[in-house]
């Protein structure tokens, strides 16, 4: 029989240590990681620090070399160049670092005569249940282009003594004819998404809309913003705070974005452990997967291509195109993404021989999509195999899953689009619950465990599989 069951149990206290250990860090990550933009600026920090060189500027590329490059500051990948030939082929871990979010639109300034305030208008990005976005505490990040071309970043909410954004819900007591009625998805709107944003207005008798001015004046005053300047700028709102433990054992942890920030960490630290591989590490850090992989920051832009081609023109200079055909097919590749665990309150959703619980390990998934596995790239048999022997060898707790019951929904991960280039690909991640929420849980033990899954794999040599 299988062994199935808690990680947790039978914990060896200096495992536990570390698991506690890696949480901190993976918190601290998190509390600064709130942005794609802001993901690659903790991502290649946290490479400089321990020895990684930018790609351009390495010059003698030998077993061990550390390199990194990032694509329109939203993308970044990570080489470790190991001891075998690159013609062998490489271990990718490919992981995402978008998250589910409201973000500003173009024209997002407007003063509500009525109600005395300002707002601003979003327009969310990713799967959002729009109703858990209210009463939110939000923080905005914003890269603003300003006309004079001079790009200005700002961060307002995330400190203790900011001020915090909220989009107000309707009160219970006149909610009963235009809110009660409506279905759940429907409960808040896109279009009612507008977050409070000013309230005082400026003294000046001969301009109409007073609180809108100074709301842009402050914008002004303290960012040399106009109001032309929205439109040349991404402005996200996140929810405002920090990682938090969950729990009386503290043992799950509580925060926005691990919707796969939790694998862009596991295996940015899992990088950084590495000394010299037998095969060239990898691991991408992609944007817009929330959005379908699209745009020139998400998976499916030439970046991959462009820095598989530089890597092989530095270690075998003058490759034929074939080459680099080849060395891809012959790589090795985990589509690190979150997995789904049992709701212990909505259990109907899950078929639950199948199902992830929370604190078993890090979840093996053969097949994401929905409704007959569609977009799904579905993993070889061989290759999960090689995945499976290799977590038992290194003791490393996992667990084989699905999203959901058949017909119940689904979704969908980086793996199909790795899989075009036509390599193995396997997906693998921790579970979460409260997925896309504005506060997602995870256990502690399968975000340690997830590092030293990627770890273990970056380590292996696993030879062809067909
Ligand atoms: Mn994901
Ligand atoms: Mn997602």
């Amino acid at each position: 029989m299988a062994k199935r069951e808690s990680a947790w149990k039978g914990m060896s206290k200096t495992m536990r240590k570390k698991v506690f250990d890696y949480a901190e860090g993976y918190k601290s990550f998190l509390g600064k990681a709130k942005t794609e933009r802001k993901a690659v600026d903790e991502i290649v920090s946290l490479a400089q620090e321990n020895g990684f060189v930018e790609m351009d500027s390495a010059k003698d590329v030998r077993p061990g070399t550390r390199l990194y490059c990032v694509n329109r500051n939203k993308s970044a990948a990570l080489f470790v160049v190991g001891k075998r030939p690159i013609a062998e082929g490489i271990n990718i871990v490919a992981s995402h670092i978008d998250s589910p979010r409201l973000d500003l639109k173009q024209n997002p300034l407007y003063e509500d005569a009525d109600s005395e305030v300002a707002l601003f208008k979003t327009h969310y990005y990713g799967g959002v249940r729009k109703y858990q976005w209210v009463n939110c505490p939000l923080a905005l990040h914003g890269k603003v282009i300003l006309g004079s071309g001079k790009e200005v970043e700002m961060t307002i909410g995330e400190k203790e003594d900011d001020p915090i954004f909220i989009i107000p819900d309707l009160l219970p007591h006149l909610a009963y004819k235009v809110q009660n009625k409506r279905k759940l998805p429907d409960g808040i709107r896109g279009e009612e998404l507008n977050i409070l944003v000013g309230h005082i207005p400026i003294e000046d008798k001969k301009v109409k809309e007073k609180i809108k001015l100074s709301v842009l004046n402050h914008l002004n005053k303290e960012y040399g913003m106009t109001e032309e300047d929205f439109v040349s700028a991404e402005f996200e709102a996140v929810p405002a705070g920090h990682p938090r433990d969950l729990g009386f054992d503290r043992g799950m942890l509580v925060a926005y974005g691990q919707d796969d920030r939790a694998c862009a960490y596991s295996s940015l630290t899992a990088m950084v452990d590495l000394k010299t591989p037998a095969r060239t590490c990898l691991a991408f850090f992609f944007d817009k997967e929330e959005i379908g992989s699209e745009g020139s920051s998400g998976v499916q832009s030439r970046f991959f291509d462009i820095v598989l081609s530089d890597l092989m023109e530095k270690m075998e200079p003058g490759y034929r195109d074939m080459d680099l055909r080849k060395m891809i097919a012959r790589s090795k590749s985990l589509s690190a993404d979150v997995e789904v665990a049992i709701h212990p309150t909505f259990k109907e959703v899950h078929e639950m021989t199948n199902a992830a619980r929370l604190g078993r390990g890090i979840a093996i998934t053969k097949y994401t999509g929905a409704f007959g596995k569609a977009r799904a790239s579905d993993a070889n048999a061989e290759y999960v195999g090689q995945i499976r022997n290799l977590f038992n060898q290194k003791r490393i707790p996992w667990q084989a899953a699905e999203l959901g019951r058949v017909d119940e929904g689904g979704g969908g991960t980086v793996a199909l689009f790795l899989a075009r280039h036509n390599l193995d690909v396997l997906d693998c991640g921790p579970p979460l619950l409260a997925m896309h929420s504005p506060m997602e849980v995870s256990s502690k033990a399968d975000i340690y465990n997830s590092h030293r899954a990627y770890l273990a794999f970056f380590r292996s040599d696993l030879g062809p599989t067909a």
